[in-house]
């Protein structure tokens, strides 16, 4: 089976205003001049997600309920993500295990709800400094993926992003061997899960990516694209790394 095309996805996390279409507008010119090679996304906060639709780059969402509507003040839904256009939702980001307490069980249910509205889930999963200390990040890992994906969900509705949480936005980057030996133990979670479809799950590296270590990064086996936060906010930064999938 042929390995899945990468996917480049931009957390914008809680950054962003209107004046921010203007680097929409430029990477869509640095993808049109120069290629992308790879499937490109951009999931700016949920203010911008109606502003940006339509201009070219893949337009997806940070979060969602895992109610479709109802009585959740401040929430929403995959139902209205769906309604906006977006493909995507990332969901479990370390930032909501960690300041919603989300847990294993809740993100499943969000996934299932984004899955259920035709929306692919981008599950994120990944261990903290202390327990990468204690040796623990095989089985952190390995228990959040198989506590977060759904029982209904497909290889075609499902991405992973394995972020370790101490390298979000700290500049630090576990080594090459530590990624191949991290996205081979997911690799072979999804084929116990979905049997050879799993070997077409995409799986993202997240934390501390940027144009300098992109290509390093992106060459070890069994990482399909990244997840970027930091580097995804102006466009050039962002281009540098998508363009690790044309050279
Ligand atoms: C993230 O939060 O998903 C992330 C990977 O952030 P950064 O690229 O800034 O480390």
């Amino acid at each position: 089976m042929t390995a899945p095309k990468a996917l480049v996805a931009g957390n914008w996390k809680m950054n962003g205003l209107l004046a921010s279409r203007e680097e929409i507008k430029k990477l869509n010119f640095l993808v049109a001049q120069g290629g992308a090679g790879c499937d490109v996304l951009i999931c700016p906060p949920a203010t911008l997600i109606s502003t940006l639709m339509g201009k070219g780059i893949d337009i997806g969402a940070q979060d969602c309920h895992m109610a479709l509507s109802g009585a959740h003040t401040g929430d929403i839904s995959a139902a209205m993500l769906k309604d906006l256009g977006c493909h995507y939702v990332i969901v479990g980001h370390s930032e909501r295990r960690a300041d919603h307490g989300e847990t294993n069980d809740m993100v499943k249910a969000k996934a299932s709800s984004a899955q259920g509205q035709g929306l692919t889930a981008i599950i994120c999963v990944g261990e903290t400094d202390g327990e990468r200390e204690k040796g623990a990040t095989l089985d952190v890992v390995t228990s959040q993926v198989t506590g977060s994906i759904p029982a209904e969900a497909t290889a075609e509705n499902t991405v992973i992003a394995y972020e370790p949480v101490w390298a979000i936005g700290t500049g630090k980057v576990p080594t090459t061997d530590d990624v191949a030996e991290v996205h081979g133990v997911i690799r072979s979670l999804l084929t116990d899960r979905f049997g050879p479809a799993g070997a077409t799950v995409r799986i993202q590296y997240g934390g501390s990516v940027k144009a300098s270590n992109a290509a390093e990064l992106m060459s070890v086996p069994n990482v399909n694209g990244a997840l970027v936060g930091g580097a995804s906010l102006k466009a050039e930064d962002f281009y540098g790394i998508i363009k690790t999938y044309q050279d």
